[in-house]
């Protein structure tokens, strides 16, 4: 590549050959063509690995010397298929059922790809982003009518702080801004002077279903890790519980989370009950509603009504990488006040000190990326109607789930799926359904899901959520999760991986070392 002189006087202009640019950007183009070709048959695949290692033999594989000399990029290429390619998870495959980032979309692909090539920067406007900062505070519009948060009028968007949200890397990072925006509304100015008090800084959150990145985010911000547990029913807060925690931490608690769909079973918060709980007891506490995977039911009149009332938390955080087929990674956090997070702006004169600088207004951030194109782009290619369509298809392949799993005597479910998660569990069936040893069941799903991760064929997702009622209530479960988010489930995934679970659950009961071993 030829390189443009740095000192004029040193390489005069005239000793340089001109590049053959024509040859090579041809030669680019066809490269760059065929690994978009590469990226398709790689997503379109049924099988979600074309080869599984242990970490190990992987590590002796891809960890090398740098070599002194280049490789061709069409050589390269070939070796990253041969080798690493081979191994990357493919979640857009249909065999792909514990979670939804399947990054699939093909609007969103484009977007992302114009965003890699355009290379704006919207830490500035000016210069930097001339067109990409206004199509990013359309997306955040968009978002927040989906919401029913109010937008100002367009002529009235004079600055970024009239955007009424900032675009984030991911549901943690704007769970952390978020918290940023609770310290600020509790200590006003500690931005400035630092925490002056910490003991006022604490968060409530539902016991057992939270999101470590609240917790997380508490550390990160200086807050220390003041989380008030509170008792569950159902997946959702137990109101009760809450009141009471509400009134015996009084004047110490910054913040209430409430999940619009919690991470584990998708369950959504009943937000009107706990808004009105939190602003009687005290007004001045942030309400913030994380929709990582709640954001998904605004798109369906069907589904809609769940998340009634999240326009009145202070607070919203959304998730496309999650719930709109959407690459890596997109993420935002809307306020209720659209200029709510002037409270937490930063200023330097390396960041242009103009109005639409997202630079200003976007913490732990220096040079942003433009990857609001990608569901600027899925978006506009869906429209309202779209968006609906896709998330009716959601529901409809989780009823046939459902219907799937009750329809079989050894799976038994513990809950029925307000949104697209289903967490459920295999029964061996010598088990007493009255009186089941919890702890062998336990035992049983874990080494079920241990198997599945490792023959890599079929993927559901495991974890602990504390027992509704199905047998104990409150004693801690390890089920599997199953999730209807990719479109390209089919009944023929459900009935197979189901009947995978069962051949591993038998495989289990059966195998002497494994029983030995309890
Ligand atoms: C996934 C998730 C997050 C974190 O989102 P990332 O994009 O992984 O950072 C936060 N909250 C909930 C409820 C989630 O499910």
């Amino acid at each position: 590549m030829t390189l443009a002189p740095e000192r004029e006087e040193i390489h005069p202009i005239g000793s340089y050959q001109p590049a053959p640019a024509v040859t090579r950007d041809d030669q680019v183009r066809s490269l760059l063509r065929s690994v978009i070709d590469t990226g398709m048959e790689f997503k379109g695949r049924e099988q979600i690995y074309g080869e599984r290692l242990a970490p190990e033999a992987i590590r002796d594989r891809v960890l090398d010397e740098f070599p002194e000399t280049g490789t061709a990029l069409p050589e390269l290429i070939e070796e990253f298929k041969a080798k690493l390619l081979p191994l990357c998870k493919n979640e857009a495959s249909p065999q792909f059922l514990g979670f939804g980032d399947t990054g699939d979309d093909p609007a969103s692909l484009a977007g992302g790809l114009l965003s890699m090539f355009t290379q704006q920067n919207l830490i500035n406007q000016s210069f930097d982003s001339p067109s990409a900062t206004f199509a990013e505070i359309a997306v955040l519009r968009w978002t927040r009518d989906l919401l029913g948060l109010a937008n100002p009028a367009v002529s009235d968007v004079t600055s970024v702080w009239q955007a009424g949200g900032v675009v984030t890397t991911g549901g943690t990072m704007s769970n952390t801004i978020a918290m940023m925006l609770a310290r600020e509304n509790k200590i006003p100015g500690s931005m400035q002077t630092g925490i002056t008090d910490p003991s006022k800084l604490a968060v409530v959150v539902p016991r057992g279903i939270g999101h470590y990145s609240v917790r997380s985010s508490l550390a990160w911000i200086g807050c220390g890790s003041a989380v008030i547990e509170v008792d569950t029913d159902g997946f959702r807060y137990d109101l009760d519980a809450l009141r009471r925690a509400l009134e015996a931490h009084q004047g110490r608690i910054m913040a209430v989370v409430a999940y619009a769909g919690d991470s584990r079973a998708h369950t959504v918060e009943d937000l009107h009950a706990v808004h009105d709980a939190v602003r009687s007891a005290d007004p001045s506490i942030w309400l913030h509603a994380d929709a990582c995977w709640g954001f998904a039911a605004t798109f369906s009149p069907a589904t809609k009504h769940l998340v009634d009332g999240i326009e009145l938390y202070d607070s919203i955080t959304v998730d496309p990488h999650k719930v709109m087929a959407v690459p890596y990674a997109v993420s935002a956090v809307l306020t209720r006040e659209v200029g709510a997070l002037r409270a937490i702006s930063s200023h330097s004169d390396l960041i242009m000190q103009e109005d639409f600088a997202f630079g200003q207004v976007t913490p732990f951030v220096g040079s942003k990326p433009w990857s609001s194109l990608k569901l600027w782009m899925m978006m506009r290619a869906h429209g309202r109607a779209g968006l609906a369509a896709i998330m009716d298809r959601r529901m409809a392949v989780m009823r046939g789930f459902v219907a799937e799993l009750d329809a079989r005597p050894a799976f038994v479910r513990l809950h029925d799926p307000d949104l697209t998660a289903q967490a459920f569990l295999w029964i061996p069936p010598d088990e007493d359904h009255t009186m089941p040893d919890i702890e062998r069941i336990n035992a049983v799903n874990t080494e079920i899901h241990k198997r599945l991760l490792a023959d890599g064929s079929w993927h559901l997702h495991q974890f602990t959520i504390p027992d509704p009622g199905r047998f104990e209530r409150g004693r801690l479960l390890r089920p599997l999760r199953f999730m209807s988010i990719n479109r390209r489930i089919e009944r023929r995934h459900v009935v197979g991986v189901l009947d995978f679970v069962e051949s591993l659950g038998r495989q289990v009961v059966a195998d002497p070392n494994f029983t030995k071993e309890r």
